[in-house]
């Protein structure tokens, strides 16, 4: 793993005051197999397509392990698993059972911290800053937050006498690889589910490490079995006549796929799917406190935040010195390996997403929108993208409409709160939104009338096990952490 560390942010960022020494974290600690097979029934198992794939470092572009890709008897392997376990285990282990199992999992996570956040960023291409502080301590947040719940759901939920559904498919994107997993499981073991999992095949490696620490913890085989594979091993899962709930994050598109295909069965459903929010700044904001704000919205994890502030509304009043004060602050981001700790934007976690968002850099400029892009020098191995500011930008353009899923802001100004209000919400998305303003009463105005599933208020991005998550219109139905998230697995 040793060849990881090429890329040094001091090389690449040409722009910054000073160039700061390379602070590459050690991956001599972590241990990966050549190739994983697919976690079933308690064991790592050969697939029976007999087909594996790599995986790769979208900063190296190196192979890093070859993983399984599950056919459709794979997936009927996996949901048998996990019907057997439910019904012989699961459903009739005690409450206060299932909670310790949770809360191992969680220990476990938490030991191992520093060897999942590391292959987090190597096999997904985020800043290892981010995997460490955010990603893997909020995963093991998840699982302890939900423990909690396993043997108090009739207090969560009195007079309801909750049960759980059965089996779980649960489909998660590349993002936050090991995060989504621990969003999916824990709520779905919490309630008394068992779970098939698959992790995107950009990025799998967290996900089949968390198998080894489910295998570790001792939980009963075949309660968790995580599969591996692309939209065709997805498609089986949710196609299956045994899964009693599917639980997606991904494209909308993919969503409404799935929406089809068990329409008429009587599957439950969540949909995590895209967004667009507006990141809304008012003119009585600590205009640096709003800078702030916006680059963690946008240009951290690389824009690849379903919920990132892709849009950025600036009253008029400040618009000239916030849009100074952004790009000056756009100019000392350091983009390159993301094992530095010195890194603040890492890898596009694929060259196809990299494509994507080249792409909509260029239907931005030919929609005439103004671009700014900081100075900083990419790497030149692996797939790395500039902070990019659109300006001059209006409701019709494609940059503001569309999702991007990359570091990319399309600036608007605004005039009064009516007229912001109405830009924010016309828009296919609803998942998520900022406010920055000094006053009180002006955050209540707007979370009551901004049509997004979370608003932030003087903040972004900040999660929580215990709070909800999730989105209105095109991004999808149902609620992902606190009790919210226990009502979808259990009827
Ligand atoms: P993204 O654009 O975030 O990669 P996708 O919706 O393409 O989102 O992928 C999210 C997850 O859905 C991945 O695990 C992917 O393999 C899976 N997937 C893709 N197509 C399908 C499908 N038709 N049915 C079920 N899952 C799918």
């Amino acid at each position: 793993m040793s060849k990881e560390n090429t890329n040094t942010p001091a090389a690449s960022n040409s722009s910054s005051t000073w160039a700061y020494a390379p602070a590459p974290e050690d991956t001599k600690h972590i241990r990966l197999q050549k190739q994983y097979g697919l976690f079933i029934n308690g064991a790592f198992v050969k697939p029976n397509s007999k087909k594996y794939f790599a995986t790769s470092s979208p900063s190296t572009e190196e192979k890093i392990a070859e993983v399984a890709e599950a056919n459709e008897k794979d997936v009927d392997a996996a949901v048998k698993a996990a019907r057997n376990a439910y019904n012989k285990t699961w459903k009739k282990m005690p409450a206060k059972e299932r909670a310790k199992y949770i809360f191992r999992i969680a220990r476990l996570m938490q030991e191992r911290a520093r060897e999942l956040a590391v292959i987090e960023s190597i096999d997904g291409g985020k800043p290892i800053r981010e995997s460490r502080d955010i990603d893997v301590p909020l995963a093991a947040n998840h699982f302890f937050y939900y423990a909690g719940w396993a043997d108090k759901l009739q207090y969560a939920f009195p007079g309801k006498n909750p049960q759980p559904l059965g089996v779980a498919a649960q489909i998660i994107p590349w993002n936050f690889p090991l995060l989504m997993a621990a969003w999916k499981i824990a709520p779905a073991l919490a309630a008394g589910n068992t779970v098939v999992l698959k992790p995107a095949e950009t990025s799998p490696l967290t996900a089949l490490k968390l198998a080894e620490i489910i295998q570790d913890s001792g939980l009963p085989p075949g309660v968790v079995n995580i599969i591996t594979g692309f939209g065709k091993t997805g498609a089986a899962m949710v196609q299956h006549p045994d899964v009693n709930k599917i639980a997606f994050t991904g494209s909308t598109d993919v969503g409404k796929i799935i929406q089809k295909t068990i329409a008429g069965s009587n599957k439950k459903i969540t949909l995590e799917l895209g967004g667009k929010a507006a990141n809304i700044v008012f003119e009585d904001v600590p205009i640096d406190q709003a800078v702030e704000g916006i680059v963690n919205g946008i240009f951290f994890n690389q824009g690849h935040v379903c919920c990132a502030g892709s849009r950025l509304f600036v009253q008029e009043g400040i618009a000239d010195e916030l849009i100074r004060k952004l790009k000056d602050r756009m100019n000392t981001l350091i983009v390159g390996n993301p094992l530095d700790k010195n890194t603040d934007i890492g890898a596009i976690n694929s060259k196809e997403q990299l494509d994507k968002i080249s792409s909509y850099i260029k239907i931005g400029v030919n929609e005439g929108a103004e671009i700014f892009q900081s100075a900083c020098v990419l790497p030149k191995k692996g797939y790395f993208c500039k902070p990019t500011l659109f300006l001059h930008t209006s409701q019709s353009h494609r940059i503001v409409q569309e999702e991007i899923f990359g570091p990319v802001l399309a600036v608007q100004t605004f005039r009064t709160i009516e007229e912001v209000i109405e830009k924010a919400n016309n828009i296919p998305y609803g998942l998520s939104a900022g406010v920055w303003t000094d006053k009180g009463s002006k955050i209540f105005n707007m979370t009551s009338k901004l049509r997004a599933g979370v608003v932030w208020a003087n903040t972004y991005n900040k999660f929580d096990p215990s709070s909800p998550f999730g989105g209105y219109k095109e991004s999808g139905f149902g609620r992902e952490g606190g009790l919210h998230g226990l009502m979808p697995y259990l009827q």
